[in-house]
C-alpha cells in the first residue's frame, strides 16, 4: 500500500509525458513484477492507426523514447498485433493467455473515443483480488494524470497542441537533429542512392480573409470554422508531423524529415482540402502557407520568422497559395530588407 502511494506521488510530480511514461513503467514493474511491460503512445489517423511503444521493460531490460517524437523505426500499425486491435476495438482492457503460461492484459487510455495510450503487461501469474484492483488503480490515475495534460497542452477550441507547447517541442526536436547531424545518424533520413538531406520543415498556415467570416457571420461560426480547418488539417498531413494552433486563425505545421518537394505535397494536400472543404452557412475558405528548413542551429523564433517571411509574400501575391522562403531568397523573390533580417543576426 505504501509503495503504491510513493509510486503515485512520484508520477504526480512530472509533468513531461517521457518522464511520467518513464515513472509508470518503475511503478509497473516494482509493484507487480511483470515479465514484459510497453507504453505505447497511439496515432490514430482517419484510415489507420499507429502504435508507438515509447516506454518499457522487457527480456532486453528498460527503454525509454521521447514521447512527444514518435520514432518512425520504432512505431507499427495496429492490425500486426491482434490483442491490440481488439483492445482498440472493445474499447476495454482486454486479456489472452499465452503459450507458456502467462497472461498478457492490454489497458487503453480513451480520449475522444480511441485509444491514446495502451499499457501492455505480460504477468506471470493469476492476481490475487487486492492487486488486480490496485493495478487498474494505478492505470486510472495513469489515465487522469495524462488528461490533465492534455488539457494543459492542447489548444481548447480545437484539439491540436497549443502555443505554449511550440518551443518546448521544437527545441526537443532541433536538440535530435543536432545531435543527428554530430552522431552522423541521420542515414536512413537520406534519400536512397542520393546525397540529399531530408530535413525538418516549419509551415505558418493563415486562414485568408478571416476577419470578414466573423464580421459577416459572427464568432461563433468563425469558431467552427477553426474547428473544422483543424479537422482538415489533421487529416491531411502523417501521423507524426506535430500541428499546433499558434494564435487565432494561424496554425503551425512541422514536418518530419523529408525533401523540399515532398514537404509541398504534403501543405499543398492540406491547402486543397481546405479550399473543397464545404463549410456551413459560408461555403468556401482558403489558407495561405509559408515555409521554411529548419536548421539544427535554428531557435524557434528564427524558423517562425522566415516562415511567416514567405507566408507575407504569399498573402502579398493574391492569398490561397504557398511559398517556400528558401525559393523565394534564391530566386530573388524576396526583398534584399527583408533578407537582410538573418544577416543581421549573424553578426
Ligand atoms: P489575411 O488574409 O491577410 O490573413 O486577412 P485576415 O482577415 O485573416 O487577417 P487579420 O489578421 O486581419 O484578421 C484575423 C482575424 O481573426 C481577427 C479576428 O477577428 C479573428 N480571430 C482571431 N482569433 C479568433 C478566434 O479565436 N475565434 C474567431 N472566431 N475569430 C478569431
Ligand atoms: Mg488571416
Ligand atoms: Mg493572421
Amino acid at each position: 500500500m505504501l509503495d503504491l502511494i510513493n509510486h503515485v506521488v512520484k508520477i504526480s510530480a512530472r509533468r513531461d509525458r517521457t518522464e511520467i511514461n518513464s515513472a509508470m513503467v518503475d511503478a509497473l514493474t516494482a509493484l507487480f513484477h511483470p515479465l514484459r511491460v510497453t507504453i505505447y503512445r497511439c496515432y490514430t489517423g482517419r484510415n489507420k492507426a499507429v502504435f508507438f511503444p515509447c516506454a518499457g521493460f522487457g527480456p532486453n531490460g528498460p527503454f525509454l523514447r521521447n514521447a512527444y517524437l514518435p520514432d518512425r523505426q520504432h512505431c507499427h500499425g495496429i492490425e500486426q498485433d491482434a490483442l491490440l486491435q481488439r483492445c482498440r476495438q472493445e474499447a476495454s482492457a482486454v486479456l489472452e493467455r499465452l503459450d507458456d503460461g502467462s497472461h498478457r492484459i492490454v489497458f487503453p487510455i480513451i480520449r475522444r473515443e480511441e485509444p491514446s495510450y495502451m499499457i501492455d503487461l505480460v504477468l506471470r501469474d493469476e492476481f490475487s483480488a487486492d492487486q488486480r484492483v490496485a493495478l487498474m488503480g494505478l492505470i486510472e490515475y495513469f489515465g487522469n494524470h495524462i488528461a490533465l495534460l492534455d488539457y494543459g497542452e492542447g489548444d481548447s477550441l480545437t484539439g491540436l497542441s497549443s502555443r505554449k507547447t511550440f518551443d518546448k517541442h521544437l527545441f526537443e526536436l532541433l536538440g535530435q537533429a543536432a545531435s543527428d547531424e554530430l552522431l552522423g545518424t541521420s542515414g536512413p533520413r537520406r534519400r536512397r542512392g542520393g546525397s540529399c538531406q531530408a530535413s525538418h520543415w516549419l509551415a505558418v498556415c493563415d486562414i485568408d480573409h478571416f476577419k470578414q467570416v466573423n464580421d459577416n457571420f459572427g464568432h461563433l461560426i468563425g469558431d467552427e470554422v477553426l474547428i473544422m480547418v483543424a479537422q482538415v488539417m489533421r487529416q491531411s498531413f502523417r501521423f507524426d508531423d506535430q500541428l499546433f494552433r499558434f494564435g487565432g486563425e494561424e496554425f503551425v505545421a512541422v514536418l518530419q524529415p523529408t525533401e523540399s518537394d515532398c514537404a509541398l505535397a504534403t501543405l499543398e494536400r492540406f491547402r486543397s482540402n481546405v479550399a473543397q472543404q464545404v463549410f456551413s452557412r459560408i461555403g468556401h475558405v482558403t489558407i495561405s502557407i509559408g515555409f521554411s528548413r529548419l536548421l539544427p542551429h535554428d531557435t524557434p523564433a528564427d524558423a517562425i520568422d522566415r516562415a511567416d517571411e514567405a507566408l507575407y509574400f504569399a498573402k502579398r501575391q493574391g492569398r490561397n497559395r504557398i511559398d517556400c522562403y528558401e525559393e523565394l531568397v534564391a530566386s530573388r523573390q524576396l526583398t534584399a530588407r527583408e533578407v537582410a533580417r538573418g544577416e543581421v543576426e549573424l553578426f
